[in-house]
């Protein structure tokens, strides 16, 4: 029989009861040092006081209103968004695939505002992931999201990882836009160099085209920086936030200049629940604490402390763990063909530490970025264990 909830996921079997800070519990009381962050959502821990206070605060005065009507948390996050990067305007939605969606569509429509209605295409990347809606896994382009559901949505065009004769020559008249996470998540912690994210940059202004980057797992102070693009020394055109943004509450947003988007005008887009007041309320508690003076430091403090202790795990267990990936607080461990990146995050599990699979083999880790150096090391000795303790997938029972 189906279970009752659609079985779309490979779940662990555990439930997260209660959290606190980089601690959650389940109902019977394993506890767990939370070093994924729910798919680095939740930037400031667990249950964090600034948090709950916004968030109960506005649950008294209104929860929904409309985008009918003005919303004074939407019109305040904007200010504030916009004031902290090269954004002009802001789009509030309810999760990252529909801050994408608005990013494709403004693209499509700037170039129908200008008179070059057959510019419609996005390039994307292999091993990209922008989202599970028809666009959204039409532009990620991987066989395993797009597998039986028919037809692949019409207007992207993919090229490989780091391949700039393939990129070039996909650039043709009907191109619109890039489309690029600055480091692919899901697809295994690959970091796009700086000095690529500039030619990105140069390459969209040759040709006329508009670049989109997905911050949507990088962003919120992720890499030490606000928006990782901020490392490379370029601005997007368009970007698309969510995961960090409401620290644990749904929200997204999809940030652009003033140029890209001036296609969208009343009536153009829209969203029932996106920049709700609750949402807002949350977002701009968040902001509170992310853009406060220093703490963009601390995250940068805390991933040199995990990246040196990282380091000197890959070289205690060399036959397990091939590379390490990442920058700032998403970090990645790619292992050896022999071993499986789920039977070694099983055997983290079972020691109290929740860490997260992705493509290429890679074991991400996404701590919130409110950690202090004694819960890097206990993460980094429970990795240790784990890898000590991990055998190689020929001898783990078949499922
Ligand atoms: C999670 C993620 C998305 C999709 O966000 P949802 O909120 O699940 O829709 C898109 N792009 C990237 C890079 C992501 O990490």
């Amino acid at each position: 029989m189906i279970p009752k909830v659609l079985p779309t996921y490979a779940r662990a079997d555990f439930a997260l009861e209660r959290g606190e800070g980089p601690l959650a519990y389940t109902a019977e009381g394993r506890r767990f040092l939370d070093f994924g962050a729910g798919v680095a959502v939740n930037v400031l821990g667990h249950a964090h006081p600034h948090l709950i206070k916004a968030l109960t605060d506005q649950a008294s005065k209104i929860w929904h209103s409309s985008n009918l009507y003005r919303i004074e948390g939407q019109e305040r996050l904007g200010e504030r968004l916009t004031q902290a990067t090269f954004a002009d305007t802001v789009f509030f939605t309810n999760s990252g695939v529909e801050a994408i969606e608005c990013a494709l569509k403004m693209a499509r429509k700037y170039f129908a505002h200008t008179g070059q209605p057959q510019r419609y295409r996005t390039i994307t990347f292999e091993g990209a992931f922008h989202g599970r809606t028809l666009a959204a896994i039409a532009a990620g382009g991987q066989k395993k999201y797009l597998d039986g559901f028919g037809p692949k949505a019409d207007g992207f065009d993919q090229v490989p990882f780091g391949d700039h004769e393939a990129l070039k020559a996909a650039i043709g008249p009907e191109t619109a836009a890039i489309l690029v996470e600055p480091i692919q998540g899901e697809g295994g912690i690959r970091v796009v160099p700086d000095v690529c994210l500039r030619g990105l940059r140069n390459l969209c202004d040759e040709h006329g085209l508009l670049l989109i980057l997905d911050e949507i797992q990088t962003g919120i102070g992720r890499t030490g920086k606000l928006f990782a693009h901020e490392w490379a020394g370029i601005t997007p055109d368009i970007m698309a936030v969510a995961k960090g943004l409401g620290g644990g509450f749904p929200v997204g947003a999809c940030l652009a200049t003033e140029r890209a988007a001036q296609g969208m005008t009343a009536g153009s887009h829209g969203t029932t629940f996106g920049g709700n007041p609750l949402a807002m309320a949350v977002a701009n508690a968040v902001l509170d604490v992310v853009l406060a003076p220093e703490f963009l430091d601390h995250v940068r403090e805390m991933a040199n402390v995990l990246t040196q202790q990282l380091a000197m795990i890959r070289d205690r267990h060399p036959k397990v763990i091939a590379e390490l990936r990442g920058r700032g607080l998403m970090q990645g461990l790619r292992l050896h063909a022999d071993y499986r990146n789920t039977d070694l995050i099983a055997e983290m599990h079972a020691r109290g530490l929740l860490t997260i699979s992705a493509g290429d083999n890679v074991v991400r880790i996404l701590p919130p970025l409110i950690i202090n150096t004694p819960h890097v090391r206990e993460a980094v000795s429970i990795i240790d264990e784990a890898c000590a303790n991990v055998r190689p997938a020929e001898s783990t029972k078949p499922i």
